[in-house]
């Protein structure tokens, strides 16, 4: 049984004011039956670990350096996240592979790293416009996939998120249909690569202007293990709803 799992990015929002919306989360989910996680800026990690420590609300990353310590100004390591609260870490989001020109291969080693110092990777993959428009999508998230799942990837230790970039912001979702053609396919290409057990346990989130309104009918598409949110998960009365309806259907 895979333990449903709803993620916000913070993305570069928030300020101190903002940890009043972890508190107000935790309290209208004291026990979950999924998991909640919630990914700040770095500079908020600790205030935001602090904020929701004796809750059940996790803390996560939106990046880290693939190597554990070192002379990389402005970077932070894996284990620096652990530290400072975090459980997870998303990694190859398509802002970051946009404005930084991280590449796959980039994302692996991360991914690596992120699972030496005990954290959850999050690994996003997704087509443009351009490329689903050109048929490519399955071969698009296939090659990012490949490149960018570490050999020795654990149930635990991996969470693949599914992020069409067309839908990322834009208020465009993609329908179940193409959402379901997606993560069936990421789920056989994972039991193809690491066998049943793994292949099986590895959850499946779907990114893309989830809302409150469309969330239960996603969350009600084959293979859909939860959501990673933008936008929606600034406030806790958006992403109340979406967290909603992932207890609704974990139910
Ligand atoms: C994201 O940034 O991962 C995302 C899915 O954003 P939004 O929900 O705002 O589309």
């Amino acid at each position: 049984m895979r333990r449903r799992l709803a993620a916000g990015n913070w993305k570069m929002n928030g300020s101190r004011a903002a940890l009043a919306e972890i508190a107000a989360l935790a309290e209208a989910f004291p026990a979950p039956a999924s998991e909640i996680v919630l990914c700040p800026p770095a500079t908020l990690l600790a205030p935001a670990a602090a904020r929701a420590e004796g809750t059940a609300l996790r803390l996560g990353g939106q990046d880290c350096h693939a190597e554990p310590r070192g002379a990389h100004t402005g970077d932070i390591a894996a284990p620096m996240l652990a530290e400072a609260g975090a459980a997870y870490v998303i990694l190859g989001h398509s802002e970051r592979r946009a404005d930084h020109g991280e590449t796959s291969a980039q994302v692996r080693a991360k991914a690596a790293a992120a699972q030496a110092a005990g954290l959850t990777a999050i690994v996003c993959v997704g087509e443009s416009l351009a490329e689903r428009d050109a048929g490519e999508t399955l071969s698009i998230v296939g090659a990012q996939m490949a490149e960018s799942i570490p050999e020795d990837a654990t149930a635990e230790a991996l969470v693949l998120a599914y992020e069409p970039v067309w839908a990322i912001g834009t208020g465009r979702t993609a329908s179940s249909a193409q959402i379901a053609e997606v993560h069936d396919f990421m789920r056989a290409e994972l039991t193809r690569r690491f066998g049943a057990g793994t292949g099986d346990g590895v959850r499946l989130l779907y990114g893309g202007s989830v809302k409150g309104a469309n969330a239960a009918e996603i969350f009600a598409t084959s293979n859909v293990d939860g959501a990673l949110v933008g936008g929606a998960s600034l406030t806790a009365a958006d992403f109340g709803p979406i967290v909603a309806a992932l207890e609704a259907a974990e139910a």
